[in-house]
Parts: structure tokens; C-alpha cells; sequence
């Protein structure tokens, strides 16, 4: 299989073709690999339209649901980022290719130990990972130009708004544990947030102080 190919063929119909038009998210679509992200068993559907299973039961998601939460940082190349849910690293990667630095936190050591292998063999120097919960942000190297937080949340955690910078953009799904609506807070004032809807979404839960607990309760 021609995964160059793949890569082309996923960005003309999931993502040109949905109306993603920001030319440094396409670009940065059609240079990282993928399949890299997943286990070797699943490289051949890597390029699907739909997200995949990468252990301990999360997923990588689907190639256009990255791509929209990434243009909807509206980057332009230099920032710093904050990324919540490293889970393959796949997303990672995508910021990275954009931005000057990306500040990413998992919870679980084995994704977040595999995400650094992968980000490392494929050249991604500008990348922090960090094995944390990260409903509370990062608070060392906060604030951040955006936040992009890929597990649905029940609420948008408190931490997040006070570590963006004053223009910075927060994206997050909020919602129930099975699914959510995706969400653009943007930070305008120091106390003025404003709040908008993007999309109807399906992600794993955010678990951690300021999400969801472990189990299957609040
Ligand atoms: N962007 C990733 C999405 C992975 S799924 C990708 O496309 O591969 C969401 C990830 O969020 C999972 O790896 C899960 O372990 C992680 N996660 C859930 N709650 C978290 C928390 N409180 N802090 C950090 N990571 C969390």
C-alpha cells in the first residue's frame, strides 16, 4: 500500500471536500504519516474516514475531526499550544508541524510513552509531553496562544481560562460521557470569554479533577 497516496486521497475527501481550507492544516495533513500512530495490524485503514483503537481503550481520532480542531485554533504559525490528550500523538503531530512549540498532557504511561517514541522517530523536536492529569492545564508554562483538549469534558475546566493568553482560543467538547457538542471559547478580555458552538461530537471521556471520574458515575 501506497501510504503517500492514502494521505492524499484522505485530505482531497475528508478534508478539502468538508470545507477545511486553512492551507497550513492541509499542509501538515498531507506530511505526517499517519499509520505511524497506530499498530502495525491497522496501518492499511489508518486513512479511513472514521477514528481507530489505540489501546487502553481510546482511540485516535478521525482524520476531519482534527483537522477542524486544528483550523479552529486559526493559526498562523509561531504559537504556543496546549494540547490535553495526547492518546497516539496523531494531533500532536499536526500542531507540531504548525507551531513553535506544543505542551501535551496524558494520563495514561503507556500511550503517552508510545506518542514520544513515534513524535521522536518522525522528527517532531517540538514537542513536551507530560504524564498528568490534565484537567487542571499546565500551569509552569501557561499561558497558551490555544488549547486544544481532545476528550469530552462535563464542563469547561476552570484551568483552562486562566491559561490563555488574552486573544487565545480554547477548543473542547463539553457535554455527556457518550457525546458531546465541540466548543470555541475565545478570550477577549482578561475576564471577557465568549463561547460558541462548532459541532455535535463523539470522544472518550476526560477523566481527572475537573472531569469525569474513573468509573462510570459523575
Ligand atoms: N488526540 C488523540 C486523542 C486520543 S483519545 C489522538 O488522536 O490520538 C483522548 C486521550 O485523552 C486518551 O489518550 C486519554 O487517555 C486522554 N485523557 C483523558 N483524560 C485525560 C486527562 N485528564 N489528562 C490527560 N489525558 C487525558
Amino acid at each position: 500500500m501506497d501510504y503517500a497516496i492514502a494521505r492524499r486521497r484522505m485530505v482531497e475527501k475528508q478534508v478539502l471536500a468538508r470545507g477545511i481550507h486553512a492551507p497550513l492544516v492541509i499542509e501538515a495533513m498531507k506530511r505526517v504519516p499517519r499509520h505511524r500512530f497506530v499498530e502495525e495490524a491497522l496501518w492499511a485503514q489508518s486513512y479511513g474516514d472514521h477514528p481507530l483503537p489505540i489501546g487502553e481503550k481510546q482511540t485516535i481520532s478521525q482524520p476531519y475531526m482534527v483537522a477542524l480542531m486544528t483550523q479552529a485554533l486559526e493559526l498562523k504559525g509561531g504559537e504556543r499550544i496546549l494540547e490535553i490528550g495526547t492518546g497516539s500523538g496523531y494531533q500532536t503531530a499536526i500542531l507540531a508541524q504548525i507551531v513553535s512549540r506544543v505542551y501535551s498532557v496524558e494520563r495514561i504511561p503507556a500511550l503517552a510513552r508510545r506518542a514520544r517514541r513515534v513524535l521522536d522517530d518522525i522528527g517532531c523536536r517540538n514537542v513536551n509531553i507530560k504524564l498528568s492529569d490534565g484537567t487542571i492545564g499546565w500551569e509552569n508554562e501557561a499561558p497558551f496562544d490555544g488549547i486544544v483538549v481532545t476528550a469530552g469534558s462535563p464542563q469547561v475546566p476552570p484551568h483552562y481560562l486562566e491559561q490563555l493568553t488574552i486573544g487565545g482560543r480554547l477548543i473542547i467538547p463539553v457535554g455527556g460521557r457518550g457525546s458531546q457538542v465541540l466548543k470555541r471559547v475565545i478570550r477577549h478580555g482578561r475576564e471577557d470569554f465568549r463561547e460558541e458552538n462548532l459541532l455535535d461530537c463523539r470522544f472518550v471521556p476526560l477523566i481527572g479533577k475537573d472531569g469525569w471520574s474513573e468509573g462510570e458515575g459523575r
